[in-house]
């Protein structure tokens, strides 16, 4: 089996709120719940949950954009968090990430090729006239041979990511971490995206999509794990398993508008207050203690945490008008 890129051990993340006055009490939010993961060359895990579920910063902390408050995180055989900037900058180019707004991450004065170049020579180490050489060949695999002169505000939405994709892939990554790159993207434009970003990626790389896209998921990634509050709640190869956590059937359904809307409890399974199984004698269970996570049957790469997701939820009846 070939050495692991990514390893994350019982990884936590809790971050202090301050209130709204000065006098206000602080409050201690955990972000990221005792995660573990492992990715070695050839995944391409899709990241998936609502909006406040920890993705993001689960991503963060897997590049050392954020530093863990527990567990570890190993990228290949060096043990990443706690290292300094000087420390990690000797490995940048292999560890990669792709912002949700090109925008912020473009220089306005910058063309498309002057951006690659510049990664390639700072980070990648070539020589001006090799920078160039590559720099034209990747900006021409990502259909932007004809930009590579053009300024950001001159580019459409789709080109502008497609730059941050070319920087990125010209270094040829192990690892890259994508945060929503087509969000506010059309339909057609985000495939596109997808298509570049995972098309192009190096063979024994790996890489980590965040994405609220279900459908992005099934079809670009060979993996896929479901956040909720922090927490792991399902492990799964989305093109192959049907979802089985009762979060992840409402995120997988593409006719679902019943997303939890009764917020998350603080005590048990954060889902139980819209969990349509968390009802009668079943709901003791889930009101004691979160699960955690447990294999379903032989199936090594599908993983849940539900005491119930085996039992059929009871019909739902009609309230007397
Ligand atoms: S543990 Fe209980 S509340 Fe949580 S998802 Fe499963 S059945 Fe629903």
């Amino acid at each position: 089996m070939s050495a692991p890129i990514v390893r994350l051990k019982g990884l936590q993340k809790t971050f202090i709120q301050h209130g709204t006055f000065p006098w206000s009490p602080k409050r201690t939010v955990a972000a990221v719940r005792g995660v573990d993961l492992t990715l070695g060359p050839g995944d391409i895990l899709a990241l998936v949950g609502q909006s406040g579920s920890g993705k993001t910063t689960l991503s963060r902390l897997v590049l050392g954009l954020e530093e863990p408050t527990g567990g570890e995180v190993w990228l290949e055989d060096q043990r990443w968090d706690g290292l300094t900037e000087r420390q990690r900058a000797q490995y940048r180019a292999r560890y990669q990430y792709v912002p949700q707004d090109p925008m912020a991450a473009l220089d306005p004065q910058q063309t498309a090729l002057e951006h690659v170049m510049e990664t390639l020579r700072v980070l990648g180490g070539r020589s001006r006239d090799e920078a160039r050489t590559d720099g034209l060949a990747m900006l021409a695999r990502l259909g932007l041979g004809a930009r590579a002169d053009a300024l950001p505000r001159q580019m459409s939405g789709g080109e502008q990511r497609r730059v941050t994709l070319a920087r990125v892939l010209a270094l040829h990554p192990r690892l890259v971490v994508a945060d929503e790159p087509t969000s506010g993207l059309e339909p057609d434009r985000r495939e596109e995206v997808l298509r570049d970003l995972i098309g192009n990626l190096p063979k024994d790389a790996a890489c980590i999509l965040v994405t609220h896209d279900m459908s992005a998921a099934r079809k670009w990634t060979n993996r896929t794990m479901v956040m909720l509050d922090g927490r792991v709640i399902e492990t799964l190869r989305a093109e192959e398993d049907e979802p089985a956590h009762p979060y992840s059937r409402l995120l997988f359904d593409p006719w679902s508008a019943d997303l939890p809307r009764n917020g998350l409890a603080a005590e048990g399974c954060p889902f139980r207050l819209d969990c349509p199984h968390a009802v009668g004698a079943l709901a003791a269970r889930c009101a004691e203690r979160a699960p955690t996570l447990t294999r379903m049957g032989e199936n090594e790469h599908h993983h849940v945490a539900c005491y119930h997701h085996a039992v059929s939820p009871p019909p739902v009846t009609e309230a007397a008008s």
